[in-house]
C-alpha cells in the first residue's frame, strides 16, 4: 500500500464505479466468476508451486483444498446465480387483500475481505465468489505470512478480473489496521479471535456489518464400541483430519481426541501404524506433510510442548527441526487440561488424546469449553449422535469423518460463540454479501376507513 492518500483515492474510485451499477448486472457477475475460473485453470501450476513455497503443501492436498474446492464453488455459483439474484415471493396474511410481497437481494456496496495464510487461495476466493455473485466491489487483503500466494492472488485478480471493481491489497498487520478504519459496507474476516476483536472494534465506527470466521479447538470423539472395521476407518480419517490438513494448521482440523480411558492405548497403537503408512518411517523426509508456516508459529508450537507435565504425556513423535520448520506428527495422552496445549488452539501437528471414563462424559467436557467451530463424532450409536447434536453447541457437527463439511455448498460454514459468527459457502455466501430488501405492493383499493385517525373506540365496535 503506497500511502493513505492513494488508498482513499482508490476506495473513492471504487465507490464511484459501484455507483455506475455495472457490478449489479448479472452479465458482469458471471464474467467475473468465469474470469476467476480461468485464473485457476490457467495458473494452476503456479498456484500449486506457491502453496509448496509458502507452506510445503503437497500438490495433491493443495489441489484438493484450494484449486478443486474453489472450482467446485465457482461452478455452483455460476449454476445458481440467476436464481439467487431473482426476487422471491413472500407470503402475507390473508387479511392483506390485494397486496403482494417479495424479497429482493441487493449488493451491499464496497466490501473488505481479510483472509488467513493457511488456505491462502481457498479462504480468499470462497468469500470473493460470494461478494462478486452478490454484485459488490471488493478489496481483498490476503495474509502477509503466505507471500508467494498473496502476490499470485494480486497478479491473478488484476489480470483476470475487472480491476476497477476488485482489488488486492498486500499488507501486514499495521496497514491492515489502517484499512479497517476506512468506511466499508461489510467486513468479512478470517483469522484469530484476537484480531477478530480488533476488526469488530473498528467496525463500530461506521456500524459496518461483520462476519468473523475464527478458530478454536475442534474435538473428535471416538466411540470405542465401534467395530474394528469402523475403528480402522476412524483412525485413518482422524489422521488425515489432523496431519493431512496443512499439518493441523486448519481452523477445522481436529484439535484433540476424546476417548474412553480403557481404549486410549489401542487407539494410540493404531494411530502410530497409520502415521507411518501415511508419512513414512521418517516423516521429516516426507513431502506429504506441510511445514509450519514460519519461525514464530514453530516456536509457539514448541513452547506448547515445553511444559514438563505436557512433555511427560508425549507417547509418540515430538521431534522438531527449526531450520526446516518441520514438526513430527505427535501424540500425547492426557496432558493437563489447564496447560496451554489444552486451552489454546493448537494449529499444528500435535494431537492430544483426552480420556474420559464413559464416552458420554465427553459431552460435559465439550460443554465446559468455548464453543468449537467443528465437532467430530465417530460413532454409529444413534442415541449418542442425538445427544451430541442437542446437548453441545458448535459451528457444525460431522459424524464419522472430518473436514468434509467444508466442501458442502448446501451447508452454512461458520462458527458460534468464540469460533465466530456469520456464515458462508454456496447460497449462504451470496446472502452474506447481500441485503435482503423487503418489498410490499399495495393496491389503492380496499382502503378501510377505520385505519385512519382520529381514533375512536366506535371504529372497533362495529
Ligand atoms: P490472524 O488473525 O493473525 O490474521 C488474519 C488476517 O488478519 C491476516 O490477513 C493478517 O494480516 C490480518 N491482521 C493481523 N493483525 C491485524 C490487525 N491488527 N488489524 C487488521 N488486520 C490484521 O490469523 P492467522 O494467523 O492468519 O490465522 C490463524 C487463525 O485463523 C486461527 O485462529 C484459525 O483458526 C483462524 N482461521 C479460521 C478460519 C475459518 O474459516 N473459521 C480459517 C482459517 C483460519
Amino acid at each position: 500500500m503506497d500511502n493513505m492518500v492513494t488508498l482513499e483515492k482508490d476506495l473513492n474510485n471504487m465507490r464511484g464505479y459501484y455507483e455506475t451499477e455495472i457490478t449489479k448486472k448479472c452479465s458482469w457477475r458471471e464474467s467475473q466468476l468465469k474470469g476467476l475460473r480461468c485464473f485457476l485453470i490457467e495458473k494452476e501450476e503456479q498456484i500449486l508451486k506457491a502453496l509448496m513455497q509458502d507452506l510445503g503443501k503437497h500438490q495433491v492436498e493443495a489441489f484438493r483444498d484450494e484449486v478443486g474446492t474453489v472450482m467446485k464453488s465457482l461452478n455452483f455459483a455460476l449454476t445458481h446465480l440467476k436464481y439467487w439474484m431473482s426476487a422471491k415471493k413472500a407470503k402475507l396474511p390473508q387479511l392483506a387483500l390485494l397486496t403482494s410481497a417479495e424479497i429482493v437481494p441487493e449488493p451491499l456496496g464496497l466490501v473488505l475481505i481479510i483472509s488467513s495464510w493457511n488456505f491462502p487461495f481457498g479462504l480468499s476466493l470462497e468469500p470473493l465468489i460470494g461478494a462478486i455473485a452478490a454484485g459488490n466491489t471488493v478489496v481483498l487483503k490476503p495474509s502477509e505470512l503466505s507471500p508467494a500466494c498473496s502476490s499470485l492472488l494480486a497478479y491473478g485478480i488484476s489480470t483476470y478480473l475487472d480491476k476497477e471493481a476488485i482489488k488486492v491489497v498486500q499488507a501486514g498487520a499495521l496497514e491492515s489496521e489502517k484499512l479497517l478504519h476506512q468506511k466499508w459496507d461489510k467486513i468479512f474476516f478470517t483469522g484469530s479471535a484476537r484480531v477478530g476483536r480488533i476488526v469488530m472494534s473498528a467496525a463500530v465506527k461506521h456500524l459496518t456489518p461483520v462476519t468473523l470466521e475464527l478458530g478454536g479447538k475442534c474435538p473428535a470423539v471416538v466411540d470405542s464400541l465401534s467395530s474394528s472395521f469402523d475403528i480402522a476407518v476412524t483412525v485413518k480419517r482422524i489422521m488425515v483430519g489432523k496431519f493431512g490438513a496443512c499439518a493441523g494448521q486448519a481452523c477445522i482440523a481436529i484439535d484433540y481426541v476424546i476417548v474412553e480411558n480403557g481404549y486410549s492405548s489401542t487407539l494410540v497403537e493404531l494411530m502410530k501404524v497409520w502415521i507411518k503408512k501415511m508419512f513414512g518411517e521418517n516423516p521429516k523426509n516426507s513431502n506429504t506433510i506441510s511445514r509450519i508456516v514460519n519461525k514464530q508459529h514453530f516456536l509457539r508450537l514448541k513452547n506448547l510442548l515445553t511444559d514438563p507435565e505436557v512433555k511427560k504425556s508425549v507417547v509418540y513423535g515430538g521431534s522438531m527441526d527449526e531450520e526446516n520448520l518441520f514438526i513430527e506428527p505427535t501424540i500425547l495422552v492426557d496432558p493437563p487440561l489447564e496447560a496451554a496445549i489444552m486451552t489454546d488452539e493448537i494449529f499444528g501437528p500435535l494431537l492430544p488424546i483426552i480420556t474420559v471414563e464413559k464416552i458420554e462424559d465427553s459431552i460435559k467436557l465439550i460443554r465446559s469449553r468455548p464453543k468449537p467451530l467443528a465437532l467430530y463424532v465417530f460413532t454409529k450409536n444413534q442415541t449418542l449422535q442425538k445427544r451430541m447434536i442437542s446437548e453441545t453447541s458448535s459451528g457444525s457437527v460431522t459424524f464419522n469423518d472430518a473436514i468434509l463439511q467444508y466442501a458442502a455448498d448446501s451447508l452454512p460454514f461458520g462458527g458460534v460463540g468464540e469460533s465466530g459468527f456469520g456464515k458462508y459457502h454456496g447460497k449462504f455466501s451470496f446472502d452474506t454479501f447481500s441485503h435482503e430488501k423487503g418489498i410490499v405492493r399495495r393496491s389503492f383499493l380496499t382502503d378501510f376507513w377505520y385505519r385512519y385517525p382520529p381514533w375512536t373506540l366506535n371504529k372497533f365496535q362495529l
